[in-house]
Formats: C-alpha cells, sequence, structure tokens
C-alpha cells in the first residue's frame, strides 16, 4: 500500500475501530488458555451483544430441537470458535457504525457484507468445509478496508462509488485513485486491529478471482452473490457470474438458484441479526419461485424440519420475546435503535405518499463529541447520551420519533411536518439544548452542540423511497457539519 495512504488512514481521526467488547474478543481468540466461560463473561457484559447470541442460538441457523433460554446455554450450544467469531462479527458490526456524513452509503456496506456473511455460510456448507462461522465473519468484515476508505476520504470516496458501475468495477477505480483497492486496505486495517490471520488473508483476497483454497472461493463468491442480490438494472452479467462462483463452490450440487432460496429463506434472521433492512429485490422473485418448487420436491423434509425448529423457537419463546422488544430498543439511550427506526420510516414515508401528507426526517449528530469523550472520560459520555436522547423526547410530539442512529447520531422522524414546522421544531431543540445542560462534571454544568440535516418529503421536494430522504438528510447533516456546526441545514436550501 501507498505510504501516503497508508498515513492518511492511521491519521484519520475517523478511522473505525473495534469497540472495547470486540478488542477483548480477539485478545480471547489469541489467548490459548481462554475457554467459554471467560468468553461468557466478556459477552455478558454487553447487553446487546448477550442478546444477540440468544437470538442465534434460537435462530433457524443454528436452531436445535431445543429451546435455549440464556447465555450460558447458548454458547455451549454454539461452541467455542463459533461463539468467538459471532460474537466479534456483532460487536464489531454494531461499533464500527461511524458517522461523518455518509451513514447512507455505509449502510449500503453493510447491507452487502450482511448478505455476502449469509451466503458465504451457506455457500460454505456445501462445499463441505467445517469453519462456517469463521466463513460467516470473513463474508461480512471483506469491505472494512471499504469502511475505513470511506471515513478517511469521504467525499473523494464516496464520489468514487457513486460513479462505478458496479462493484466489480471498485478495486481498478480505487487503485488508480488511491494506488490500493478497498481489499488491501481491509486486510491492512484488520492487521492493525489483530484480527486472526485467516481474516487478514480472506479479506485481502476478497476481491481476487476466487480460486484460491476452497474457504476462500466462498468468500470471494459470497460478495458476487449479495451484489446480485442487490443489484438494480442490468442483472443477467452478474448472475451468469454468480452461476459459475456457486457451481465453482458447491462440492453438492447445489446451484445459484437454490442458494438464492436459502437466503431468501434466512434473510429475516440475518436483517434482525446485524440490525439491517434488506429487502427481497423484485428480479429475484420469478427465479426464487421456480427454484422453491425445485427446492420443495427434493428437499420437503428439511424444509418441514427448518419451519418446525422455526415455530418451536417461537411459539415457546416469552425470553426471547422481550429480549427481542428489548432489541428494539438502544440500551443506553432507551430510544429506539436503527432497525426499529428503519422499519417505522418505510411504514410512515408509504403513508405519507399514499396520503398526501408531508413528512420530515433530521439527523442530529452532536458535536465533537470525541472530545467529550476524551476530556471528560467515556461514562460522561454516556450519561450526555442519555440525557440528550431524553432531550429529544421532552421536545417532541408523541407522534414523533427518536431513534438512535449510531454512536452520537439520532434520527428523528416528524410524520406531517412541512419543510417549515420542521425547521421550527429542530431550531427550538437547538436553543433547548443550549440552556440545558446534559451532564454535571465537578459540579459543572456540562453543555453540548449539535448539527443537524432536515429533509422533508412534501409540496416542493418529493423523494421516490424512505432511502432517498435518509439520503438526503444525510446529506444537508454534513453541509451543517461544514458550515461549522451548531447548527440545522435544510435540504436544497
Ligand atoms: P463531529 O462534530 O464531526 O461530529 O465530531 P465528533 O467528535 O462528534 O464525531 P466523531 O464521529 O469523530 O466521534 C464520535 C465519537 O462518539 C467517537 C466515539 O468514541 C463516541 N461514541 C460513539 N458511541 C458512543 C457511546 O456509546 N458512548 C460514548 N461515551 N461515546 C460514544
Ligand atoms: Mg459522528
Ligand atoms: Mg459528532
Amino acid at each position: 500500500m501507498r505510504p501516503e495512504l497508508e498515513a492518511h488512514l492511521l491519521h484519520c481521526r475517523n478511522l473505525p475501530s473495534p469497540p472495547a467488547v470486540a478488542l477483548r474478543i480477539i485478545e480471547l481468540a489469541q489467548d490459548p488458555g481462554a475457554d467459554l466461560n471467560a468468553t461468557a463473561r466478556v459477552i455478558g457484559m454487553d447487553p446487546a451483544l448477550s442478546a444477540r447470541m440468544l437470538r442465534v442460538a434460537n435462530s433457524p441457523l443454528y436452531a436445535g430441537r431445543r429451546r435455549v433460554d440464556n447465555l450460558g446455554q447458548a454458547l455451549t450450544l454454539l461452541g467455542f470458535n463459533a461463539t468467538l467469531s459471532l460474537a466479534l462479527g456483532f460487536s464489531l458490526v454494531q461499533g464500527l457504525r461511524g458517522s461523518n456524513g455518509t451513514a447512507a452509503e455505509q449502510e449500503r456496506i453493510w447491507r452487502r457484507s450482511a448478505l455476502a456473511a449469509l451466503v458465504a455460510r451457506l455457500l460454505g456448507g456445501h462445499a463441505g468445509l467445517e469453519r462456517l462461522e469463521d466463513l460467516m465473519l470473513a463474508g461480512l468484515l471483506q469491505d472494512v478496508g471499504a469502511l475505513a476508505l470511506l471515513q478517511a476520504l469521504p467525499e473523494e470516496y464516496a464520489a468514487l462509488r457513486a460513479g462505478a458501475p458496479g462493484n466489480a468495477a471498485l478495486p481498478e477505480l480505487e487503485r488508480a485513485a488511491f494506488g490500493a483497492d478497498h481489499a488491501e486496505v481491509g486486510a491492512w486495517l484488520a492487521r492493525h486491529w489483530r484480527l486472526p490471520v485467516y481474516l487478514v488473508d480472506a479479506i485481502g483476497a476478497s476481491e481476487d478471482d476466487g480460486t484460491g483454497d476452497a474457504f476462500q472461493a466462498c468468500v470471494v463468491a459470497s460478495g458476487t452473490i449479495a451484489d446480485l442480490w442487490l443489484a438494480d438494472g442490468d442483472v443477467e452479467t452478474l448472475r451468469a457470474s454468480a452461476a459459475a462462483r456457486v457451481a465453482a463452490c458447491a462440492t453438492d450440487g447445489t446451484g445459484l438458484d437454490d442458494l438464492l432460496v436459502q437466503v431468501a429463506a434466512a434473510l429475516p434472521e440475518i436483517s434482525a441479526m446485524f440490525d439491517l433492512h434488506i429487502a427481497h429485490p423484485a428480479h429475484l422473485d420469478a427465479i426464487t419461485d421456480h427454484a422453491k418448487e425445485l427446492l420443495i420436491l427434493r428437499n420437503l423434509r428439511e424444509i418441514q424440519d427448518a419451519a418446525r425448529a422455526r415455530s418451536e423457537a417461537q411459539a415457546s419463546e416469552d425470553q426471547v420475546r422481550r429480549l427481542t422488544e428489548q432489541s428494539r430498543r438502544d440500551p443506553l439511550t432507551g430510544v429506539y435503535n436503527r432497525l426499529q427506526m428503519e422499519e417505522v420510516l418505510e411504514r410512515e414515508f408509504a403513508t405519507a405518499v399514499a396520503l398526501q401528507h408531508p413528512l420530515s426526517i433530521a439527523f442530529i449528530d452532536l458535536d465533537d463529541f470525541k472530545h467529550i469523550n476524551d476530556r471528560y472520560g467515556h461514562l460522561v459520555g454516556d450519561r450526555v447520551l442519555h440525557q440528550f436522547a431524553q432531550t429529544l423526547q421532552r421536545l417532541l410530539r408523541s407522534t414523533d420519533l427518536v431513534a438512535r442512529y449510531g454512536g452520537e447520531e439520532f434520527l428523528v422522524v416528524l410524520s406531517h411536518s412541512s419543510e417549515v414546522s420542521a425547521a421550527r421544531v429542530l431550531k427550538r431543540i437547538l436553543e433547548e439544548t443550549a440552556r440545558v445542560p446534559m451532564a454535571e462534571v465537578e459540579g459543572k454544568p456540562l453543555y453540548v452542540t449539535f448539527s443537524a440535516g432536515l429533509a422533508t418529503h412534501g409540496t416542493t421536494r418529493q423523494f421516490a423511497d424512505a432511502r432517498s430522504l435518509l439520503q438526503a438528510a444525510d446529506d444537508a447533516l454534513y453541509g451543517a457539519k461544514r458550515e461549522g456546526r451548531n447548527r440545522v441545514s435544510q435540504h436544497g436550501q
């Protein structure tokens, strides 16, 4: 990698870094004396991660016959290695969602990664491989270099991605622009984080031609199939290369269509596990209908078993339901989390379009929050986040919604609000935030400011979907940061 790029990445104040719990898990993975008990202690400290591990143990992907209702049982069922890989994947996905005005693009990258994780795991099964969770993790982290580039060079890299005709074209464009592609940057980052060597290698080779060993071939194929799933233009070329990759990996005769059906079946689980909303693309409907018939004939029993496992898991799980409700909320602030918000936003958007009501949303990002942590410590930072979320809720109508979108970034959905009234609400929140301390440190009040980006689907401007509206608010937020922070910036003004 070019030394200038490496230096730039190292000095980028936003370079993604693993959260504390992921660091502990990386340590455990390298500690020959570590065991499940030690792992359970680390995971147990993080309620969101514990809930996710429980959920995974009860999901149809892993489901045994027996309901799993505590963390210890879940980890025993999964085993030490699988637990480490899954926990590392979950904690990284949660922890690496930074924000610098590129939230929507990051979301697209994570969506591809989560799909690729699922595909890599399924393909590994069809290739007769054993380290399925390692494969899943490699699938998940293959684009971590793209996240790093997005943090380090947000404008340049977002423009490069926007101009690329497809994911397959990215590496070459990246090499021309930065002297390294995202696979290389990802491998460098993985080494820097001291991730296990197999991951460093898998990430580094994730854009190769897939002729490496079977493990690597599954990782490479997973990216292509995720691209196919997410494609919205001409999909025929992608389909052909995806089919070839599946044929090269699967030693049990599974074809692309079969695999897509399995992806469709596991999609709700994967979306929930990674807090992402992944839609079922229209261009796959015909394929999957046809393939479903084939698969049903061939694997009727397997499907019945899976269905039974799922209904058992569903029927008997009060505790998991409670955890699920918990998992809709962000544990630190009590407001909705991103997954819940995305569902709500899709619904609100559809309603606004159908009833021709205006709908406004605002991305709110605390200013220079890193300084608060650096200066007063994370605990004070956490208190500020909590208090700020409460303030938001207090100042909004009960029909408005607040979610914590990532670290110190919140999303507010103001249904029935025009540009003018949404701007008024945001202005009031800005003023109130300046007036009310968010914490007290050594007897002194601590104040924060924020920047917000506002976008309205209404009479002046209509958006095609909720995602474009989100992107517009994100762009506006970026504008507010650029103009000097502590302000609200309105999209299109
Ligand atoms: P900007 O004005 O550009 O938004 O600067 P910033 O420092 O707010 O933004 P940046 O994205 O660089 O840093 C965000 C910080 O938020 C870094 C991270 O440590 C902190 N953070 C994220 N999640 C949490 C959390 O749950 N608790 C605490 N205490 N800090 C968090
Ligand atoms: Mg931020
Ligand atoms: Mg910030």
